[in-house]
């Protein structure tokens, strides 16, 4: 047994994780996580009967393993439940296989962008997607961008410059294909710090195909991004994405729930953080560049459940502090809702949103311009849910060292 199937032992029963759970306060058809997780994992064996189809209605935001005072695994327990229960069934549905290849869709669609996004956003197409596919037609998707970053120049390294002074840049899909102008952003904001930045070639993280219970798929990407990044982490550089999704996996989703251990998984683990507690660190050591121009404005701060799982604060909280004449009100929300692409589906939509609803009335009660959160899907969702833009952390930063005014500030 792994450590997390092993974890359901130090359970409790003291339901503090079903009182926290987001979609269990909202919905009855999820059974909630003492009961999804450790209960019926103790009936779960590889010849057992198959998990109960409920398991699939957990988002996976791991909010139950945050308050679990006796640390059971439970977001994993049931993913891998999940895994299993498609596998008995017939295989992983199209949609999910769709939705979990974020890399793919983005590579075929962005040289066709404008006809992509006029094909995914019409009416028709949406109404055919949610008839045929289950991806709710009300969901809030992105659009691709028709220039991908980080473009054909950024791709090199060199190794003759000193390696204390480099940093790898783990975009993730969605900004190679959505959101360019937040790596355009984390590398003027990192330059602005000196460091020299390293943008491999890489794989999607693997998570949409883990949450959505394709686990052979999520082996291969995981597979040939530590193939790229264990040798950059061997000499010496440090990882850092702006997805606080993509560098959970490579921390631990992805070997946790892949069972796979192994020299170069743990090397990349330890030398992946999110951009902001990268930032943070640089600042504790006296090398941050503090030299920030005033910001005279009000932000709503929404730390995605995905970071939470960090477990390491509210970095980009603690550095937008450092802005004057910016105020950064922090949302206290666990979830947006959308958890990925759990909220894009049809027979969970609504329990996105009612998991995001007090978070939106709280952006909007706040009184605040825009949103700032870390993770694109919470991005979108916010958005979607409150009619207000919503940035990066990172774009703020930049915005106040001149480096340029966020996208969506622009746009109005
Ligand atoms: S991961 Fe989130 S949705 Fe799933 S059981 Fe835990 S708290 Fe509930
Ligand atoms: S919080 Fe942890 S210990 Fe308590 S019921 Fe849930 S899984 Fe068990
Ligand atoms: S978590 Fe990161 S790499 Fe994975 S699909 Fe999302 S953006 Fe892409």
């Amino acid at each position: 047994m792994t450590d997390v199937e092993l974890s359901l032992d130090a359970c409790i029963k003291c339901n503090i994780c079903v009182s926290y759970c987001p979609p269990a306060k909202v919905t009855d058809l999820f059974p909630g996580p003492k009961y999804a997780g450790p209960q019926a994992q103790r009936f779960r064996s590889p010849r057992g009967p198959s998990p109960d189809a409920s398991v699939d209605y957990c988002s996976g935001c791991r909010v139950c393993n945050l308050v679990c005072p006796a640390g059971v695994r439970i977001a994993e327990l049931n993913a891998k439940a999940r895994a299993r229960m498609y596998r008995d069934r017939g295989g992983v549905p199209l949609r999910n296989r769709l939705l979990g290849r974020s890399e793919l869709l983005g590579r075929l669609a962005h040289p066709v962008a404008p006809l992509a996004n006029y094909l995914l956003h019409n009416p028709i197409s949406r109404w055919l997607a949610d008839a045929w596919l289950g991806i709710d037609r009300r969901a809030p998707l992105p659009r691709f961008s028709l220039h991908t970053f980080p473009g054909p120049v950024r791709s090199k390294w060199s190794p003759a410059s000193n390696p204390r002074r480099r940093v790898v840049y783990f975009h993730g899909c969605a900004t190679r294909y959505y959101e360019p102008w937040i790596g355009r952003a984390a590398v003027a904001v990192l330059e602005r710090n000196g460091m020299e930045v390293v943008i491999p070639p890489q794989n999607c993280c693997s998570l949409p195909m883990l949450s959505n219970g394709e686990f052979d798929a999520a082996r291969r990407y995981y597979d040939g991004n530590l193939r790229t990044l264990a040798p950059l982490a061997e000499a010496g550089c440090e990882i850092v994405g702006t997805s606080t999704s993509c560098t959970l996996t490579l921390k631990e989703e992805a070997p946790d729930l892949l069972e796979a251990d192994s020299d170069a998984g743990r090397l990349v683990a330890a030398s992946t953080s999110d951009i902001c507690e990268y930032l943070v660190r640089l600042h504790e050591a006296g090398a941050l560049d503090t030299a920030f121009r005033p910001l005279e404005l009000s932000v709503l701060y929404h730390a995605p459940c995905q970071l939470n799982a960090h477990r390491v604060g509210h970095p980009a909280a603690d550095l937008m502090r450092l802005i004057p004449g910016l105020t950064v009100i922090e949302s206290e929300h666990p979830c947006c809702g959308i958890a990925g692409t759990y909220g894009l589906k049809k027979e969970k939509y609504a329990i996105g949103m009612a998991v995001g609803q007090p978070l939106f009335d709280r952006v909007q009660q706040s009184g605040a311009r825009l949103s700032v959160c870390d993770s694109e899907t919470c991005r979108w969702q916010i958005v979607h849910g409150t009619g207000l833009p919503s940035v990066h952390p990172i774009e703020i930063l930049a915005w106040s060292y001149g480096l340029g005014e966020p996208l969506a500030i622009r746009k109005g």
